[in-house]
Parts: C-alpha cells; sequence; structure tokens
C-alpha cells in the first residue's frame, strides 16, 4: 500500500516529475468529486500549503489535463471545471441555481447516439453531454 494520491500515482506512471506542490494539487483533485474550478483548486490547495500560488495551481492542472489525467468541462458558467478522467463514461446534469454537478449515466441515450452516429455513416468515438436543470418543487408548500 502506498499513501499516493490516485492522481499522483498516475502522474509518476506517466513519468511525471513530482514536486511537493505539485503532490498537494494532485492530492486535492483526487479528493474532490464536486468539478471544482482552478480557484476552488486553489482555495483547498492553500490550505494544506499557502506558498502555492494560483499561476501554480493553472500550470499544474493544464499539465494534469494535457497528460490526459484530468478531464475539462465547461459547464455554460465560463469557468472551465475539473475531474479526474475516468475509464467509465458518464455524462452531468447542472443545477444552475446552486452550481451543483449530478454525475449520471443512461444505456439509452448512449444507444441513441451511436445510432444517430451510425445514420450519417460514422462511427461513434466520444460525446460530451450537459443537461442544465432547476429544481422542481412542489407547489403547495406554504408561501
Ligand atoms: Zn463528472
Amino acid at each position: 500500500m502506498s499513501d499516493l494520491s490516485r492522481i499522483e500515482q498516475l502522474c509518476v506512471e506517466k513519468g511525471m516529475k513530482m514536486t511537493g506542490q505539485r503532490r498537494t494539487i494532485a492530492r486535492v483533485l483526487s479528493e474532490s468529486s464536486d468539478h471544482p474550478d482552478v480557484e476552488e483548486v486553489y482555495r483547498r490547495a492553500v490550505q494544506l500549503d499557502p506558498k502555492i500560488s494560483i499561476a501554480t495551481v493553472y500550470r499544474t492542472v493544464r499539465l494534469f489535463e494535457e497528460a490526459n489525467i484530468l478531464e475539462r468541462h465547461d459547464f455554460g458558467d465560463g469557468r472551465s471545471r475539473y475531474e479526474e478522467a475516468t475509464e467509465e463514461h458518464h455524462d452531468h446534469l447542472i443545477d444552475i441555481q446552486s452550481g451543483r454537478v449530478m454525475e449520471f449515466r443512461s444505456p439509452e441515450i448512449e444507444a441513441l447516439q451511436r445510432e444517430i452516429a451510425e445514420r450519417h455513416g460514422y462511427e461513434l468515438i466520444g460525446h460530451r453531454l450537459e443537461l442544465f436543470g432547476i429544481p422542481v418543487r412542489p407547489e403547495k408548500e406554504g408561501a
């Protein structure tokens, strides 16, 4: 057993040089399941290491993204969000009021997309799907 975070382990496997600050940023990202943007990663990283700069976080996140360790998303608010790249594909539903991001997987949507691509003479090799919504609340709760 090692105490390397999963992202750190991937970095090592890819032969990346791991400084203390990179390790900290890798750990923050590994422990985040809420698709943080760079500023949020910075806020979390700086609690572990006050010497980390936002520029370092930007550079490191970019580096991880280029190495396909992180996946970048644009959920419509102009800020890039990051999550660890996984084998298992999923799509996202974004609550536009709270900014909360939920993950889902729909075999029906996956099949339909493949079908549409085939109909146009293509083999589907990937897609991005983001659903944007507002929570539906029961109407008859005392106003
Ligand atoms: Zn996700």
